[in-house]
């Protein structure tokens, strides 16, 4: 195997463009270092020799076999699902909306627990990009998230420890890598987190609370924010996760903007997957909403339901992270059980090119240094909507 680089990686919602890949042997190194990165590229470059272009029940056949009983699966649906979209680019989301437009489905970015009407669509953002956060923010607040195990060089790309005087503030009850380099740590079990939250808002606007042991930690917060000209807030699924996530997001949204009218506060949201953001991205563009939408009544609809639709008959999934449960797969890594249909996709930012958006909405090109003959998922999907159409 080669050496290669500089290029981006797509083992994160970072996408760092700076990195320089050995694979000489059967171990992948990245420089910079990144263990995470290092296992993306292994999964991706190390796969089996020999497999299959496509799958039915398992056993091999041809793509335009594949593509005919998908055809055939998906237009006999009466409720399809699109999902999965952890390693999609903006070029599979489009192709994917495309489809669902078409179907009549309903196509969503999210696959944890569905945790209700989303914050963002509803009141907006206040963010920035990295670049921004790294030369102004002067207080980094991150709400329960471990971006050293899920996003390892985000707290360098923030310039953390680079030098310029800036204090991170971690806010965890538990003992992660990051809180293990926090300058300041405050922790309460996270059903606290909206309390916490509504309770720095009444501070800020000068109302007088009652938070109990929860009053003193939030003033010193709030103290600190207060000093500085900028802070940024960096948060997730820890936070918006299971029931009244999506609630608890909208507090924190709702005291950022309350601390703008004083100083510039910005938030920045740590995606679940690398290709999130860019499918998110795609459907706010094509269809006015973000997250998980419903093509069913012929215009798009934003789903705000918290269980998934539980008359969904056919899932087709998309570039997903892990092998999941579905009745057809396109990825580049082998179908899970009970897969009916798969067919292997070329791995954006491996054998396949693309653009996706990194976690603060850049947009970024993904290499192929090592060109394959899979197709992308984009154009198996393109191929998939002419099949359903014939
Ligand atoms: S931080 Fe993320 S994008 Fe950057 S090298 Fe590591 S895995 Fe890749």
């Amino acid at each position: 195997m080669p050496e290669f680089g500089p290029i981006t990686c797509a083992g994160c919602g970072l996408l760092c463009d700076d990195v320089l890949v050995d694979a000489a042997d059967d171990a992948v190194r990245l420089t910079p270092d990144c263990d995470l990165g290092a296992q993306w590229f292994s999964e991706r470059l190390l796969r089996p020799a020999g497999a299959p272009s496509a799958t039915i029940d398992g056993k091999p056949v041809d793509v335009g076999s594949a593509l005919t009983r998908a055809a055939e699966l998906l237009r006999g649906a009466r409720r399809p699902l699109l999902h999965g979209f952890e390693h999609a680019t903006v070029e599979d989301a489009r192709a994917a909306v495309a489809l669902a437009d078409r179907l009549g489905a309903v196509i969503a970015t999210d696959d944890g627990e569905w945790a209700g009407a989303p914050a963002v669509p509803l009141r907006g953002a206040s963010t920035a990009t990295l670049g921004e956060i790294r030369d102004r923010a002067r207080v980094v607040v991150i709400w329960r998230e471990d971006p050293e195990s899920t996003h390892p060089r985000l707290l360098e790309r923030l310039g953390i420890g680079g030098g310029v005087e800036r204090t991170l503030v971690v806010v965890d009850d538990s003992d992660t890598a990051t809180a293990g380099r926090a300058e300041v740590r405050l922790g309460w079990p996270p059903g606290r987190d909206l309390e916490a939250l509504t309770t720095l808002h009444a501070l800020q606007r000068g109302l007088t609370v009652r938070a109990g042991e929860l009053e003193l930690p939030l003033s010193g917060l709030l103290k600190r924010l207060r000093a500085v000209p900028h802070v940024a807030f960096v948060y997730g699924a820890g936070l918006t996760a299971g029931a009244g996530g999506q609630r608890r997001a909208l507090a924190l949204h709702e005291l950022v903007r309350a601390l703008c009218h004083e100083r510039h506060a910005v938030t920045l949201e740590l995606p679940g997957a690398p290709g999130t953001r860019s499918a998110d991205d795609v459907l706010a563009w094509q269809s006015g909403y973000g997250g998980n939408v419903d093509f069913a009544s012929g215009h798009p609809e934003l789903v705000t339901a918290t269980q998934p639709l539980d008359d969904v008959d056919v899932t087709l999934l998309v570039e997903p992270g892990s092998a999941g449960a579905a009745e057809i797969a396109l990825g580049s890594l082998a179908a899970g059980p009970g897969v009916e249909v798969w067919i292997r996709t070329a791995a954006a930012g491996v054998d396949g090119g693309g653009t996706a958006h990194r976690l603060d909405g850049v947009p970024l090109a993904l290499q192929a240094p090592l060109p394959g003959e899979a197709p992308s998922a984009a154009a198996v999907l393109t191929r998939l909507l002419a099949e359903v159409e014939r």
